[in-house]
């Protein structure tokens, strides 16, 4: 079967190349569908990026992403700019199939997928990314040093959000569509307890303002429908996120929320030579580096897995 590749990667963020570079530089010349219109993943939408080991004065998102890929390809690592369309893992022989109806077969997959972060769907938020508008607490609250934030959400990342934030900031608003929060009362009791967080409830976000930085937003409350303005700086988004498992669902196992299950500290899935790695599995950490660390363990587990068959 000289069609079966040894490894098929689907997606193209830090896991995905960093498990494309392991597996090309252990010779097992991988092929990277990188997605048709995300190549390269979440921090092509952002600017700075100063937390990734190894870069001093920072990065900026799409420049490491670029050389991710570009180190995969030096070692031999196959890219491909499409799309997944359909997948066939359970057999000893994987198949995926890509927008124009080629199907690829493999011995190993890992899935690298990522997770999409709920937006708000306004005018402006996407434009704003990394220029004032946020969905990483952990990424960004450093740019917001003394400065008024807003946290929209009511769940436990908002809360930990907020917590986080008000260590930098010199104000954080959250910002909720209910008069009660979802959060654990622990969260909520931490932030209540916090003298730089207050709350406005009943109310979502009607504009985010500014040209080139955010400028402010304008909040309606959705019991009265009066609008108000909140002269922020800083506005971070925290309503959820989507592992993007759609393509998996009756072949790999998922938890509650749609997450990849793989049998920890491995990134075995349910499936034999099915291996999952970076945000798509994750919903604690949810950070470059964390992806690119489990991107080279399924690269790793994969490489063992086909030295094993042979
Ligand atoms: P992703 O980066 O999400 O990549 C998933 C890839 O899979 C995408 O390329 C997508 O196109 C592809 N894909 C999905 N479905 C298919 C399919 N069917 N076929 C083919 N390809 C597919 N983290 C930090 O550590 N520092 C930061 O400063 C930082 N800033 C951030 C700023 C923003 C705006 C955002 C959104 C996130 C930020 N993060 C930051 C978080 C970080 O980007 C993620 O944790 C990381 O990108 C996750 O990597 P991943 O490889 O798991 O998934």
């Amino acid at each position: 079967m000289s069609d079966v590749r040894n490894v098929i990667i689907i997606g193209s963020g830090p896991a995905g190349y960093t498990a494309a570079l392991y597996t090309a530089r252990a010779s097992l010349k991988p092929l990277v569908f990188e997605g048709a219109v995300t190549a390269g993943g979440a921090l092509m939408n952002t600017t700075e990026v100063e937390n990734f080991p190894g870069f001093r004065d920072g990065i900026m998102g799409p420049d490491l992403m670029d050389n991710m890929r570009a180190q995969a390809e030096r070692f031999g690592a196959e890219l491909i700019p499409d799309d997944v369309i359909a997948v066939d893992l359970a057999g000893e022989i994987k198949t995926v199939t890509d927008t124009a109806g080629t199907v690829h077969r493999a011995k190993a997959v890992i899935v690298t997928t990522g997770s999409q972060h709920r937006k708000l769907g306004l005018p402006n938020e996407d434009a704003l990314s990394g220029r004032g508008v946020s969905w990483c607490a952990t990424c960004d609250g450093f740019f917001f040093k003394d400065q008024d934030i807003a946290v929209i959400g009511g769940g436990d990342t908002a809360m930990e959000e907020a917590t986080f934030l008000s260590r930098f900031a010199k104000s954080v608003t959250v910002v909720h569509r209910r008069d009660t929060l979802r959060a654990s009362k622990a969260m909520q009791e931490r932030a209540f307890a916090d003298p730089k967080i207050s709350f406005v409830w009943d109310s979502e976000i009607a504009a985010v303002q500014g040209d080139q930085k955010l400028a402010g937003l304008q909040l309606r409350n959705v019991k009265t429908g009066e609008t108000s303005d909140l002269a922020v700086t800083g506005l971070f988004i925290a309503i959820g996120h989507d592992p993007r498992t759609e393509l998996f669902k009756g072949q790999l196992d998922l938890d509650d929320e749609g997450y990849l299950k793989v049998a920890a500290p491995s990134t075995r899935t349910n499936l034999t030579g099915v291996f999952g790695a970076g945000d798509v599995v994750d919903h604690t950490y949810r950070q470059a580096i964390t992806a690119a660390g489990t991107g080279c363990a399924a690269a790793l587990d994969a490489e063992r897995f086909l030295a094993a068959l042979a």
